[in-house]
């Protein structure tokens, strides 16, 4: 019997082994790539895996993408995972291939973090690293606060101060730019967008230019945790709602696709995110990118988790009660248990991989 719930996992390594099973029982090629930079809490080796469904020259490519926020990729291993079990690469239409690229950041997803093995918020490491930085002076106000020296009582009200002092001055969603938005300042700090490209960045793109280049569309799902009500998917597309894949987007997602510039999403406008990197590595393609959001905990809880999270790792002990209190937290806001919010991510990818898919062909 195929049941959702079992499509999840609890660990990294639990999700590769399910990952690289399912692929093969449905008739997948698989291709491992070792980040040679990390390692797992428990000495193990780190892989981006992809699995590869169809003809080698389809023309059209489905590609689901899981991990690129590392503990996020619970959630998309999952829905990947799902997809081979009931059966999606035997319905795939007619010229119609599909990729699955799982734990794009295995360092992440393993430590139970957002960010890769240098701090790098992968969705604000896609600029380009020898012009300019984007400025966020929003991030520079509050950067002690985000993080404190120590985690307890008194540095938790002084944080509270400070960020309810920002949000009188610019709001709620004001504050939630200012610190989700990207900076580049502090390697220390969260949601940092690097100095170079990371190892997934470089990793991405040569999967990109090595699996995809004879297609000539391309439908890109990149699932995400952690913004929005509960269970909800909000399909995100980062693009400038001018720019020609914005429009193919919205004609196969519908009006109900939101984006952060046009002020319709629930996520900052942020700038160099991920999936820039498939129409650069694809000239020929037709990209059409969107991000799949799903909801867990409120703001102020999930943003929380992760200035935890990052204080744990540059200034706590990941391994200590504190740290394994800390950690368990943040899978949480990125993983609800239980089983409901699992059924609600598959529903909702099925529906959208099946918009994406119908869009792909014209059908
Ligand atoms: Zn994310």
């Amino acid at each position: 019997m195929f049941s959702v719930s079992g499509c999840f996992s609890e660990t990294y390594a639990e999700a590769r082994a399910k990952f690289c099973a399912a692929a093969a029982e449905a008739g997948g090629a698989l291709r491992s790539w070792l980040n040679p930079k990390a390692h797992g809490p428990n000495g193990e080796r780190l892989f981006l895996d992809t699995a590869r469904f169809g003809a080698d020259d389809a023309q059209n490519m489905l590609v689901l993408i899981a991990g690129t926020h590392g503990v996020e990729g619970h959630c998309g291993s999952g829905a990947e995972i799902a997809w081979m079990r009931s059966g999606g690469p035997a319905k795939l239409p007619k010229d119609t291939g599909a990729l699955l690229i799982h734990a794009l950041n295995p360092y992440g997803f393993a430590w139970t973090r957002r960010v890769t093995e240098d701090n790098v918020d992968l969705n604000r490491n896609f600029v380009d690293h020898d012009k300019g930085y984007p400025k966020n002076d929003g991030y520079l106000e509050i950067a002690n606060a985000v993080l404190p020296v120590e985690w307890n009582e008194a540095s938790a009200a002084e944080t509270e101060r400070v960020f309810g002092a920002f949000a009188q001055k610019h709001g709620a969603f004001g504050l939630q730019s200012a610190i989700s938005g990207g900076q580049y300042t502090h390697p220390d700090g969260i949601f940092f967008g690097g100095t170079a490209p990371s190892w997934s960045n470089r990793t991405v793109r040569a999967v990109a230019r090595e699996e995809l280049s004879r297609a000539k569309r391309v439908g890109i799902i990149d699932f995400h945790t952690g913004l929005g009500p509960f269970g909800h998917g909000e399909l995100i597309c980062a693009v400038s709602p001018g720019a020609k894949s914005f429009a193919r987007a919205k004609a196969w997602y519908g009006d109900e696709m939101t984006s952060p510039e046009g002020g319709t999403s629930t996520s900052a406008v942020v700038v160099g995110v991920m999936t820039d990197a498939f129409p650069q590595e694809l000239p020929d393609a037709e990209v059409t990118p969107v991000a799949l959001e799903y909801g867990t905990y409120t703001v102020p809880e999930v943003l929380n988790a992760v200035r935890a999270d990052n204080w744990l790792h540059h200034r706590g002990e990941p391994g200590s009660p504190l740290g394994r209190t800390l950690k368990a937290d943040m899978k949480e806001r990125f993983f609800p248990a239980g089983d409901k919010w699992r059924e609600m991510v598959w529903t909702r990818a099925d529906q959208t991989i099946g918009w994406a898919l119908k869009g792909m062909t014209g059908g």
